[in-house]
């Protein structure tokens, strides 16, 4: 439980605006923790993430969020990492990490009513992390209890073996000082506002967006008299934060706006199958006849008790023709050839990774096909070729790693798993991997021999660097 406290405080500080003043951007004194520091604490957080956390993996969902995620970090002129998660929890809420690290909760992908909406919350904690909101709490903490954050921050930085327990650690200790944070996070909830209604604009989604998402929101709290959605509580809605909202959208020049896709539906009418705690409702009635095809045939897809399931093969096709530019029909229809065994299936797919290079759900997808028609070697290709250009890489290397298991190739397997870890920040497993693959690694003269000493070196590398970096 301490660590969920932890995502509420990087993040979702209460908030009631005092002033009217734009904030101090940035204050010459502040002295924020290095990137070193942030690199460090934002690996711990993702690996907490990965193994402390129920995240959805589904590829389609992933691949979404991460385009919108990409569109708003691409208009923010600061090159910083980021990286974007999906949490299964049904509380509509997000949160920002160190080191650009950013989870999205089901619950809100299935509150929002449009794009713009759900990238108006992303495009709000991308602002606290571009206005380094957590190391500038960081340092504010460090004055004000200097002896016992210092302790903590080396508890997770130390040759920490759990840097997940190590963060449970810090922010238990956090909570000591809530009073501090809640004076601080004031300003920095108005500055995300700032410059996420900003980013959101330069993205080309409607920067109204925020301030209508938080209203309807705060408006339906207040006819249903319910327990407040958690991004209330952490973000409440004043009429002056509305206002400063649209104030601030008038303001802008708008951008040539985005087209709209059905793409919000779609992944949100696959949260009932892709996750353990979302039931997402949806109204029949107001989908479109593409959307109910696509629903239909899901459905189909997921229920394993049925030995032939009736897919609507033709409506799909139909779907997918109507909507040229929406991926995620072609991709259903790809994905249900290949449970029916009709292997067309890989040239569609071999079509949309051309279409869509930077998209990593087509690869895996395209792979996993391969796999089921007994392909396994050039879906091991497939995925050792395209995995490099892709920052995010989890899902692709741990797939790499299943498949040389299963062909007893446990070096090969133990070396894409260390890759797959060393990708999600989980470095002490990832040496722990990768000193496995090379003790059985019989032939030193490989490539794959090659490949694993140079993963070891650069594992070596951040150790060292962290280990100079102790407070003595
Ligand atoms: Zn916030």
């Amino acid at each position: 439980m301490l660590l969920r406290f932890l995502l509420l405080y990087c993040f979702c500080l209460p908030l009631a605006f005092a002033s009217n003043n734009l904030p101090d951007l940035g204050a010459p004194d502040l002295k924020d923790y290095d990137s070193h520091t942030e690199t460090q604490l934002g690996q711990a957080f993702s690996t907490a993430l990965h193994t402390h956390y129920d995240l959805v993996y589904d590829p389609i969902m992933l691949s979404y969020i991460r385009r919108i995620g990409e569109k708003i970090t691409s208009e923010t002129g600061k090159n910083r990492n980021f990286s974007f998660f999906i949490i299964d929890n049904p509380e509509i809420n997000a949160f920002a990490g160190p080191n650009g690290v950013i989870g999205i909760h089901t619950g809100l992908i299935a509150s929002a009513q449009s794009e713009d909406e759900l990238a108006s919350v992303i495009a709000h904690e991308v602002a606290h992390v571009t206005q380094r909101h957590l190391s500038r709490t960081f340092e504010y903490q460090s004055n004000v209890n200097t002896a016992s954050i210092a302790s903590l921050i080396a508890a997770i930085l130390i040759g920490s073996q759990d840097p997940s327990a190590g963060i449970a650690t810090y922010m238990g200790a956090m909570g000591l000082n809530i009073q501090q944070q809640l004076k601080n996070s004031r300003i920095y909830e108005s500055e995300a506002d700032y410059f996420g209604i900003k980013y959101l604009n330069q993205a080309g989604y409607s920067p109204y967006a925020m301030g209508e998402f938080f209203g309807r929101l705060s408006k339906e709290m207040q006819i249903y008299e319910g327990t407040p959605p958690e991004i209330l509580l952490t973000h409440p809605v004043t009429a002056n934060r509305l206002a400063k909202a649209n104030d601030r959208a008038a303001q802008l020049k708008t951008e040539s706006q985005l087209l709209k896709s059905d793409s919000l539906t779609l992944v949100q009418l696959r949260l009932n199958f892709v996750t353990k705690t979302q039931t997402q409702t949806y109204n029949t009635k107001t989908l479109s006849s593409s959307e109910t095809c696509y629903l239909n045939n899901l459905k189909n897809l997921s229920d394993q008790g049925l030995s032939r399931p009736q897919y609507d093969l033709s409506c799909l096709k139909a779907a997918s023709e109507q909507n040229p530019k929406e991926r995620l029909y072609k991709l259903l229809l790809a994905k249900i050839k290949t449970e029916t065994g009709d292997s067309s299936a890989l040239q569609d797919y071999e079509y949309l990774t051309a279409v869509y290079p930077s998209d990593f759900s087509i690869v895996y997808l395209y792979a996993k096909s391969l796999i089921s028609f007994n392909r396994t070697q050039e879906a091991i290709q497939l995925l050792t070729q395209k995995t490099p250009k892709f920052h995010y890489q989890y899902l692709l290397y741990s797939e790499l790693s299943k498949l040389y298991a299963e062909k007893n190739q446990n070096d090969y397997s133990y070396y894409y798993d260390a890759l797959a870890n060393y990708n999600i920040g989980n470095l002490p497993k990832s040496t722990f991997l990768v000193n496995q693959a090379e003790k059985i690694t019989k032939n030193k003269k490989s490539k794959l021999y090659q490949k694993i000493i140079q993963l070891k070196n650069e594992l070596d590398k951040i150790s060292q660097k962290q280990q100079r970096n102790q407070p003595s």
